[in-house]
């Protein structure tokens, strides 16, 4: 029988670590990055000590994306890198988890072609992390755990990299199935946290002080629907405006084609809720659209974007664009050209479409050329990047409110933070602001960020 400690480590792993040093290195999406928060106070209950720094480390854990082939190349010329180190170091373990390991192939593609990596981890099995660790210290040998077996995630510990802002998920998983997308693969079927355990969470993030969330989901629409209590994404924000004692609650990701009136009167009227949505339209195709599975036409997502901006005034709206998909004629990449001139993103992120194993779109036969998908990206980067700019040429001598994350990394004679429109915006100040909401009077728009000063009354 396992023992447990308190933190629900196997009492055989909590030593484990002791005079070790641990490095983490994670790719994708927030919600790696929340995992990866996880892996940290995962590892510290193990007597781990964290080091930037991987040449200095005794255990090298690479949390990694399969949601574009550039992450993946990233993956393999790492790991064959830290070949050489392990020469040097032959104790030292190296584990690879996340959405790449979570499938079977890529896998077994790390397990034969990098016989140096010890521990070949899924999303699914991360509360197994410490036994597996302690086994093959023990043991020594290699492990693959991919189970996908969802043991409970509730209660793991969490080491949030910030004091004032975290990310807290709300739902697992998506059952949408995008023809492009490997996440329901990876990630597997939904499933919503129960309202309790996350007021629960978000309420103890409030009395230590934190002041923003970001509720995390690949659909957050659809949390709930699992769920035997009768509840749902609007219910859930409302409950934690009105419980949390939190200033600022984000979220992301909706998808278009379940985004509720409701949610945008929860958004409208929540005032701890910002007035931010992030809505992924993909193309501006309706033929592209279909052949995506994304269940709505272009007409209904500029429909859903003006019924947002004429409820909550002075809303931002940013985008996930792809370009590239297979059988996107000239013709269908001018749809979306002109959907992007029509739909003025606040910001938009826009990718080369990349096929992923076992996705129906990269059966399709009629795959695009690095050229051909190149040159659009580039013609619609410039189309976005001039309406980002005049989006934030709004805001000029406009005093907004600004939550400071601290020391610019570009330039740390700037602090930076986010408007709660999730601007980012630079200002010059004596004093280290980092966890302060403060009034900013905007002095220059640029395309990606703004420039202010402080304005009056520091809240
Ligand atoms: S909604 Fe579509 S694109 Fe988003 S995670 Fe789910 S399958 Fe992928």
């Amino acid at each position: 029988m396992t023992v447990r400690d308190v933190s629900g480590i196997p009492q055989e792993a909590n030593k484990v670590g002791t005079g070790k040093k641990a490095a983490i290195i994670t790719f994708g999406c927030q919600m790696n990055e929340h995992d990866s928060e996880v892996i940290a106070a995962l590892l510290e209950s193990m007597n781990y000590c964290h080091t930037p720094s991987p040449e200095e480390a005794d255990l090298i854990v690479i949390n990694t994306c399969a949601v574009r082939q550039k992450p993946e190349d990233k993956v393999s010329s790492l790991l064959g890198k830290y070949q050489e180190l392990k020469k040097e170091k032959p104790d030292l373990m190296i584990a690879v988890t996340g959405c790449m390991t979570q499938q079977e192939e890529l896998a077994a593609y790390i397990r034969d072609r990098f016989h140096h990596v010890d521990l070949i981890l899924g999303t699914h099995a991360l509360p197994r992390l410490p036994s597996l660790i302690a086994m093959i210290t023990e043991h020594k040998g290699r492990i693959v755990d991919i189970e996908e077996d969802y043991p409970d995630r509730e209660g793991l510990p969490i080491s949030h990299s910030s004091s004032f802002k975290a990310w807290l998920p709300v739902i697992y998983g998506c059952n949408n199935y995008c023809s492009y997308c490997v996440v329901p693969y990876v990630r597997g079927r939904e499933r919503s946290r129960s309202l309790r355990d996350i007021l629960n969470e978000a309420s103890d993030l409030g009395a230590k002080g934190f002041i923003e969330v970001t509720l995390l989901g690949q659909n957050v629409n659809s949390y709930g629907q699992d769920l035997a209590e009768n509840v749902d994404f609007p219910d859930l924000l409302m409950a934690l405006n009105d419980k949390s004692g939190l200033k600022r609650i984000r979220f992301m990701t909706s998808h278009p084609k379940d985004l509720s009136d409701r949610l945008i009167e929860a958004v409208k009227n929540g005032d701890q809720i910002c007035e931010h949505f992030h809505l992924p339209v993909q193309s501006g195709s309706n033929r592209i659209l279909e052949k995506m599975n994304r269940s709505y036409t272009r007409e209904k997502y500029m429909e859903l974007i003006n019924k947002i901006r004429a409820s909550i005034p002075g809303v931002a709206i940013t985008s996930d664009l792809i370009v590239g998909f297979p059988g996107e004629e000239e013709s269908d990449f001018l749809d979306t050209l002109s959907l992007v001139e029509e739909a003025r993103f606040d910001n938009a992120f826009s990718f080369l479409y990349s096929p992923r194993k076992n996705t129906a779109a990269a059966m399709l036969s009629d795959q695009l050329s690095a050229m051909v998908k190149n040159d659009r990206l580039k013609r619609l980067n410039e189309i976005q990047h001039r309406i980002s700019k005049e989006m934030n040429h709004n805001l000029l001598n406009k005093v907004v409110e600004v939550l400071v994350d601290g020391p610019s990394k570009s330039d740390p004679a700037f602090q930076t933070g986010r408007t709660r429109t999730n601007k980012l915006v630079h200002l010059s100040a004596d004093v280290d602001l980092s966890g302060k909401v403060i009034a900013v009077r905007i002095t220059e728009a640029k395309t990606w960020n703004l420039h202010g000063e402080l304005a009056e009354g520091i809240k």
